[in-house]
């Protein structure tokens, strides 16, 4: 049996209810998921996230610390059958492929997963009320259906992207344009938004047969969700919410930025996964910086940089004689021979911090010395520099990045272009080259580091968003009312479901 008998002490209970997560097994869907999982406890719920062993055991530390703070949080591990989808043991991780050629390997892992799951969730001593799934897991759709509880979907980015990809989708635009480089006016938005085909075409319809095969199954079986939960606030993009419940005719509860649940300085620094160097490492070094003058460099969790890519990064860096701390994922050989040769680190030490592997994003982004963000526009990277109040440089590269991009430059004019126009195709991330060329990281950092007068409003309306995210998050705010909404939407199904049974019983 796996009920938990702690009693939650951080906030008076305002719920019994049981929420069980289903997050997609990617870092910027399982770090939101985890982070939405301590919210919902924070309000006393129960919650179980359902996700594979290796997973579970990267967010354990967290959910260790939210067991000790008397949070109902547990993990449900459900293995992956990878020896059935060609994948070598414990590649449970979108961020653990051998190659991102493997990504349909994994697709294929996780539509095995209904059955075993739906066994998992039988053996919970407190019934489910409610799924909430990542999109990309339709199949817990049929097992909502037959546990008879509401299923709630969860996509990852927020309503502008999302918004975009519903008129893509839904109309013809797409086939009107005839070249791969003419910019068009997604229609039906509240603001001009101009992007090529395949910067809108690489989301939501796919990129291959099996890609879009996987976008219909998802889409097909979203249908039947109750709601939408989205890791956003409605301050931040009010007529793009507005807009994207009425194009779905759904409910959508915007409950973030989930991001700022975390307080304590462990769960700042351990957000999810084990960060390259200890965070008060990274403390000091930032201390000894002025204010406002760093610039953070991290592409996310599965972008990937050749070593041509990283040496312009990293000269275009040195070239702005800007203060940087450059988090690099996926070292080369060839690069830290380069490294070696060029006397780059040594060059640069005075000024520059250059780490390999993960980095406690929001403990640096947290920083008063931190500036700037040269971000790839993952939404959860996006709403982390919003909420953090620092403006970008933006360099989407798959997905839904250019959407993002749009949104950060031409909605909320919080950024900068590094000036990349065509998108990468997931797969074929291993064999990209991507050059963005020093002279393009270093005009694109300076700009955005300028104290004239358009930088100088950037990065006020950055702060602005800052407070507004603050706020929404608080009690009373637009984030907590929604969680409070969303709470009694699900209570009110449980208790029809309830009468409707003590009816039948009778
Ligand atoms: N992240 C982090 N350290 C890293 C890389 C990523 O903490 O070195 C976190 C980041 O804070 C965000 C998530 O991983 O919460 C990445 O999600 P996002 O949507 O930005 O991009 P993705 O990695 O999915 O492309």
């Amino acid at each position: 049996c796996t009920k938990q008998t702690s009693e939650n002490s951080m906030a008076s209970p305002h719920t019994d209810l049981h929420f069980v997560l289903f997050p997609l097994m990617a870092q910027g869907h399982l770090i939101p998921m985890v982070d939405m999982a301590r919210i919902l406890a924070q309000r006393g719920a129960i919650v179980t996230i359902v996700t594979s062993p290796v997973n579970a055991k990267r967010f354990k530390p967290v959910i260790d610390r939210a067991i000790e703070a008397k949070l109902q949080i547990q993990f449900l591990e459900l293995p992956l059958p990878l020896d059935e989808v060609g994948l070598p043991e414990g590649c449970e991780n979108f961020d653990l492929l051998p190659s991102h050629a493997h990504a349909l390997n994994m697709y294929s892992a996780m539509s095995m997963l209904e059955n075993p799951a739906e066994i998992l969730l039988k053996t919970l001593c407190t019934p489910p009320s409610c799924i909430i799934s990542d999109s990309g897991f339709p199949w817990t759709n049929n097992i909502a259906k037959r546990l008879n509880i509401p299923r709630l979907i969860f996509y990852g980015p927020g309503c502008f992207a999302f918004l975009c990809m519903h008129i893509l989708t839904h109309t013809n635009i797409l086939n009107e344009i005839e070249t791969n480089s003419e910019y068009f006016a997604i229609p039906g938005l509240p603001d001009q938004i101009e992007v090529t085909k395949p910067q809108a075409f690489t989301w939501g319809k796919g990129d291959s047969k099996e890609t879009t095969e996987i976008f219909e199954r998802a889409q097909e079986a979203d249908k039947d969700s109750f709601g939408i939960v989205v890791n956003s606030f409605e301050e931040l993009e009010p007529k793009y919410v507005e807009a994207f419940a009425k194009a779905k005719d759904k409910k959508v509860w915007c409950i973030g930025p989930v991001s700022i649940c975390n307080k304590s300085f462990n769960d700042v620094a351990e957000r999810g996964n084990k960060a390259a160097i200890n965070g008060h490492d990274y403390i000091k070094w930032l201390d000894s910086r002025e204010p406002g003058s760093v610039v953070y460099v991290c592409l996310g969790s599965l972008s990937y940089v050749s070593t041509e890519q990283a040496i312009e990064i990293g000269l275009g860096l040195e070239l702005s004689n800007f203060p940087f701390i450059w988090f690099i994922r996926n070292t080369t050989d060839e690069f830290e021979r380069w490294l070696l040769e060029d006397g780059y680190e040594e060059r640069v030490k005075d000024r520059g911090l250059m780490v390999r592997g993960w980095a406690p994003q929001i403990l640096i982004l947290s920083h008063q010395a931190t500036g700037g963000f040269v971000t790839h526009c993952g939404w959860n990277s996006t709403l982390e520099g919003v909420s953090a109040g620092i403006p970008l440089v933006t360099w989407p590269q798959f997905a839904e990045q250019f959407l993002n991009e749009r949104f950060i430059i031409d909605v909320l004019k919080i950024g900068v272009k590094i000036g990349t126009e065509v998108p990468i195709v997931f797969t074929e991330l291993d064999k990209s080259k991507i050059i963005v060329k020093r002279q393009d990281v270093k005009i694109a950092v300076q700009d955005l580091m300028s104290t004239e007068e358009e930088g100088e409003a950037r990065r006020k309306r950055a702060r602005e968003f800052k407070v507004l995210a603050k706020i929404a998050m608080e009690e009373g705010g637009s984030s907590h009312r929604n969680m409070t909404l969303m709470i009694k939407a699900i209570t009110s199904i449980k208790e029809v479901a309830k009468n409707t049974k003590s009816v039948i019983d009778v």
